[in-house]
């Protein structure tokens, strides 16, 4: 038995000015036929977690084409086109395939194409013919209603931060191994909630996530249920798709279970607040606080998609002369002046050149280390495996702390980013983290407390902050009486109230 393997992925965000071009995809992850399969096994992704489960199942994982991006601004119509049309035409030329896993994380917005995962789902039915599809989505999938019509099963992650990647990848392919095997489908039913939800709010362990996501393994336990998926989905990406969602697939009575579940997480819909500190209160706080306090740079989150480069924080800890952190910069220009010069000490405006929303530069001053080219290895949960571009990099001893400035973006998903140019997070006053949850992976297990503060960017918690064109309404909580309710009565517990 062959199962097909591939995907595009993108979390996009539609705040970004920029948009995302087919480049964007080749430099971050983008292989084709057989180097799929070679670069992917072993990896902590979803489809690295498909191909390790085909080992386990004795079926052929067969590579056709994936491409990533990292998460920015709306995907060009030609990018997305080329890509599609490189999946249809190794899918065409492949031996015949039993069925395909797809990773399409569901939040890629391109430009002409209002559904792109249910396109690319549609588009390669058409060349496979009726074999099962199974798609595996991040947690922050806005999924429309097309695709789970489209697709034989849907599997969003469990986790946020992100850790069960490769388990999700692998329970896709176990499915679609047992429907080609069994000849039939499960029942599949989606409910797309009013509700609109921020990063802050959606971590796993916290509630009312942490609640919702039982409640989700309780449903995948009973019998005939096959999976469930509680998919919180993704602010930043406006559309018609945004929003909340949830999904089972079962042999029968899919549509009572995933009403059911939807009824939960309507009911807590209130606890999805997510509380926020003004730089100024989150830096006394720091100060005073347990070492080290992770600031938390909610809205300049570069996994969401923000340039990572915002000041607002830098220009709080020196205006109350706090010394000791931790921050780094996207901000390739002062890379490149910094490795121009020889001197020991370097004076430079840093940051917030990306989009005055992001600044102004932040004054930097002292001794500088300077690296080439720096590529790491990520050995934390997230992404294990993974190789990490950086670009050259320079470390300035500011009299706040260390700033580590790079020529290339890098999302705070591990902490081997600052080891590689010794730069230590463990033992640091604060830490400036460009994210909202994912950086727990990387500093959560020494941080002494969490601050996360209203700042500028493309990515804020503050949905006041974002200016909508073209989403649902109502949505929960920017329209405050929305008429709809689930129609259940469910078993589920709706575990306590967040205080
Ligand atoms: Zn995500």
């Amino acid at each position: 038995m062959r199962i097909g393997l591939g995907g595009i992925w993108q979390e996009t965000n539609t705040f970004v000015p920029e948009p995302t071009t087919l480049e964007h995809f080749r430099r971050y992850q983008f292989f084709t036929g057989g180097e799929l399969v070679a670069a992917l096994r072993g990896t902590g992704t979803e489809l690295g977690g498909a191909i390790e489960a085909a080992g386990a199942h004795r079926v052929t994982p067969v590579g056709l084409h994936f491409g990533a991006a990292l998460p920015a601004g709306v995907v060009e119509r030609g990018a997305f086109e080329t890509m599609l049309a490189i999946l249809n035409a190794q899918a065409r030329a492949a031996p015949a395939l039993d069925g395909l896993v797809l990773s399409l994380h569901g939040a890629m917005v391109v430009d002409g194409h209002p559904d792109p995962e249910a396109e690319v789902v549609a588009a390669l039915r058409a060349v496979v013919g009726d074999v099962p599809i199974g798609v595996s989505l991040d947690y922050h999938a806005n999924v429309g209603t097309d695709l789970p019509r489209l697709a034989d099963v849907l599997v969003g992650y469990r986790s946020y931060p992100h850790t069960d990647m490769a388990e999700r990848g692998a329970d896709a392919l176990a499915m679609v191994v047992r429907m080609a095997r069994a000849g039939r489908r499960p029942q599949r039913q989606l409910v797309k909630l009013p509700l609109l939800t921020v990063p802050p709010a959606q971590e796993d362990a916290g509630e009312p996530m942490r609640t919702v996501l039982a409640a989700t393994d309780e449903l995948c336990a009973r019998p005939g249920v096959w999976t469930a998926s509680a998919l919180p989905g993704f602010a930043y990406a406006d559309g018609d798709r945004l929003g909340f969602a949830v999904y089972v697939a079962a042999d029968d009575r899919a549509a009572e279970a995933a009403r059911e579940l939807a009824g939960l997480v309507w009911r807590r819909r209130a606890d999805f607040a997510a509380p926020l500190v003004a730089p100024a209160a989150a830096v006394a706080a720091a100060a005073r606080g347990p070492a080290p306090t992770v600031l938390v740079d909610v809205a300049d989150n570069i996994g969401g998609g923000s340039p990572g480069d915002g000041t607002a924080l830098l220009h709080a800890l020196a205006g109350q002369r706090v010394g000791g952190a931790v921050a780094v910069l996207w901000d390739p220009a002062a890379v490149d002046r910094a490795h121009r010069g020889t001197g020991e000490h370097l004076a430079l405006a840093v940051g917030g050149h990306s989009d005055p929303l992001l600044g102004p530069p932040y004054p930097a001053a002292g001794r500088v280390r300077r690296y080439g080219p720096v590529s790491y290895l990520r050995t934390g949960s997230y992404m294990r495996g993974q190789r990490v571009d950086m670009g050259r990099v320079a470390v300035v001893a500011d009299p706040v702390g260390s700033i580590v400035l790079t020529e290339n973006r890098v999302v705070p998903f591990d902490d081997d980013h600052l080891r590689a140019v010794e730069v230590a997070a463990p033992t640091a006053r604060a830490i400036v983290a460009k994210g909202a949850i994912a950086w727990k992976a990387a500093f959560a297990q020494y941080a002494g407390q969490t601050v996360y503060v209203r700042t500028p960017g493309y990515c804020p918690a503050g949905l006041d902050q974002l200016t909508y064109r073209t989403r649902p309404r109502p949505l929960y909580p920017l329209e405050q009486d929305p008429t709809w309710e689930a129609s259940v009565t469910g078993q589920l517990s709706t575990g306590q109230p967040a205080g």
